[in-house]
């Protein structure tokens, strides 16, 4: 990680490595909050907007990108070889991965149809997850018979 850094033209600090190491640790879809509460875990002398900073250098190297889904909350994502698409599930917030690699392809293959060469895809479908379905449709049919 030092030498990727440092051929990228950035220093690798001991704050750095640990928000680096942290950010890797949590995982997928991280925002500044979660990051910053991992990383004062381990040193809080790291301020938050160090914390921010560092996460924009990550995306900025290429290992992770912004996914902004709407509801105010900024994750960030690490980037992966395998394509995926994300499920938001819009009671608990919570963000599924499923692969979309075939609908890649079905994409790229339609796309060509426009003489347009794809670089980036986002799939996002929005709905509710199975914890959260069950009450959902209690609310929808509630809301029916009001009308
Ligand atoms: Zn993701
Ligand atoms: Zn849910």
């Amino acid at each position: 990680m030092k030498e990727f850094l440092r051929t990228k033209g950035f220093k690798m600090t001991p704050q750095r490595e640990l928000i680096f190491r942290s950010f890797f640790e949590l995982g997928r879809h991280v925002s500044v909050d979660e990051l910053y509460d991992k990383v004062r875990l381990q040193d809080n002398t790291v301020g938050y907007s160090t914390v921010w900073r560092n996460l924009k250098l990550i995306c900025r190297v290429g290992l992770a990108e912004v996914v902004n889904i709407g509801d105010g909350i900024t994750r960030y994502d690490r980037v992966t070889n395998i394509p995926h698409g994300h499920l938001y599930c819009l009671k608990c917030k919570e963000l599924i991965e499923f692969n979309v690699e075939q609908i890649v392809g079905m994409l790229a293959h339609k796309t060509s149809d426009y003489n347009f060469t794809p670089e980036n895809f986002k799939i996002e479908i929005q709905g509710y997850c199975e914890n959260c379905r069950e009450s959902e449709v209690e609310v929808v049919e509630e809301t029916k018979s009001d009308a």
